[in-house]
């Protein structure tokens, strides 16, 4: 179903937080999102509530699922997937960096707010629940809770796209649902205008890899950022001069359905994502979805 065929007021917003008890304190397990017509919203309610209690990371102790209805959204779209294989974490981070200044963050902040997710970025070296927001001229740390930090929420493909999306990626990954995932944070923070880029590195220990994310560049996804059975990871979103609080609010409570998608690259090596950072207009995408 396309964005246009949804009755807007037959949306819900459906979120899913897990979480268990380590030494007193409550830890992430498992969280997800998604805008779905009122119809479907039982057997969603289910697969979140499988994911939750199942998730290698678990058992969970606590799952919270929350319904809202949706009167409000708007309809923009994903950015552009581009892959990247890299050699070593070093050469992944080394790229991720330069992604990073190519979109103007400047290089001591862009390596270390990499170093910063890499060590832990919550107090205590322990992971964050959301990003961080980093200035991206002086790097000073601006989100409101450095242990929190701002969670992107309520945001969501149209099912066509959805299917779409499920199916070009099937072709290219054995993990599609974690891109299609990513790709939908990514976007909606990165489409917000105060946001000028996004840095991830998954803190699964079973995945090496992550993103940085930019309007210019794209959502460009690099297979190896750390080592695998490294738990630590993070997100950082970059800004110059946007408030902090209002890019916050933005990204956590605006309802955005992802409807349309430029496509995606063939998988790149180190130097031709290189080259895609000096012109990206070079690199061909295929597989775009909508108008
Ligand atoms: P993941 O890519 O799911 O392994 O998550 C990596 C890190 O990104 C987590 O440790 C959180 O700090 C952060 N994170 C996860 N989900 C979100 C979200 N929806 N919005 C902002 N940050 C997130």
């Amino acid at each position: 179903m396309r964005v246009n065929d949804v009755q807007r007021l037959d949306l819900l917003s459906v979120r899913m937080r897990a979480s268990r008890m380590v030494d007193g304190e409550p830890h992430h397990v498992s969280g997800a999102e998604r805008i779905t017509p009122s119809a479907d919203v039982l057997s969603v309610v289910q697969a979140m509530a499988k994911r939750a209690l199942t998730h290698p990371l678990g058992p969970a102790d606590n799952v919270n699922i929350a319904l809202e209805r949706v009167t409000n959204f708007a309809v923009s779209s994903a950015m552009p997937i581009i892959s990247v294989t890299a050699s070593s974490p070093a050469e992944g981070r080394s790229l991720a960096a330069d992604a990073l200044i190519a979109s103007g963050v400047a290089a001591e902040v862009a390596l270390g707010a990499i170093s910063a997710i890499a060590a832990g970025p919550a107090p205590g070296g322990r992971n964050m629940r959301g990003a961080m927001i980093v200035c991206a001229k002086t790097g000073r740390r601006l989100e409101a809770d450095s242990a929190r930090g701002v969670r992107a929420t309520r945001m969501d493909y149209s099912g066509a796209m959805r299917a779409h999306l499920l199916k070009v990626l099937s072709a290219v990954t054995t993990d599609p649902q974690r891109t299609m995932e990513a790709l939908c944070v990514a976007s909606k923070i990165v489409g917000h205008v105060g946001a000028m880029a996004e840095y991830c590195c998954s803190d699964d220990p079973d995945y090496p890899g992550g993103y940085v994310c930019t309007r210019a560049h794209g959502y460009m996804r690099i297979d190896t950022l750390k080592a695998v059975g490294e738990g630590k990871g993070g997100r950082a979103i970059f800004v110059d001069g946007a408030d902090p609080d209002k890019l916050a609010r933005a990204v956590e409570t605006d309802v955005v359905l992802f409807d349309m998608f430029p496509g995606m690259s063939a998988v790149l090596e180190c130097a031709s994502a290189r080259r895609h950072l000096h012109d990206p207009s070079q690199t061909p995408l295929t597989s775009a979805f909508g108008d």
